[in-house]
């Protein structure tokens, strides 16, 4: 059993060079021992912008992680050089926060954070909130 462990959740492109920050950040941020990646190509895209289907589709892999391990934070992350979303900064962190919303509106008990990893390959928060009727603390 992993009872004793910690985790966190998050929703993470395929893109390898974003695995570990994430993770880092969300372990050092959120006080996890582990973090659950659920990935797909381009997600911050894909969230705020995907097709209904692709969205409950993730939205099932998080609630596997909260169900098994309890997971007390979920985060989305959009990053820099994306291949499945070539978009600026600026639209990136906007769909992270889109994105963050419509997960924060999943009513699950969770912390939601928005990240961004940036041409130096750390990840960075942009946006942090309650889940809706959820009991998240940061
Ligand atoms: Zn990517």
């Amino acid at each position: 059993m992993t009872t004793e462990h910690r985790f966190g959740t998050a929703i993470n492109c395929i893109d390898g060079r974003v695995q570990q920050p994430v993770a880092e950040w969300i372990k050092k941020n959120h006080q996890v021992d582990f973090v659950d990646m659920v990935t797909e190509p381009g997600p911050d895209k894909a969230l705020a912008t995907g097709d209904a289907r692709l969205r409950d589709a993730l939205r099932a892999k998080v609630q596997v992680s909260i169900n098994a391990h309890h997971s007390r934070v979920v985060a989305i992350a959009g990053h820099h050089n994306c291949a499945a979303n070539p978009a600026s900064r600026e639209e990136h962190q906007a769909q992270v926060r889109q994105g963050a919303r419509l997960i924060a509106s999943w009513g699950l008990p969770v912390r939601v954070v928005g990240l961004w990893v940036g041409p130096d390959w750390k990840a960075e928060a942009v946006v942090s909130l309650a889940s809706e009727g959820g009991a998240g603390t940061p």
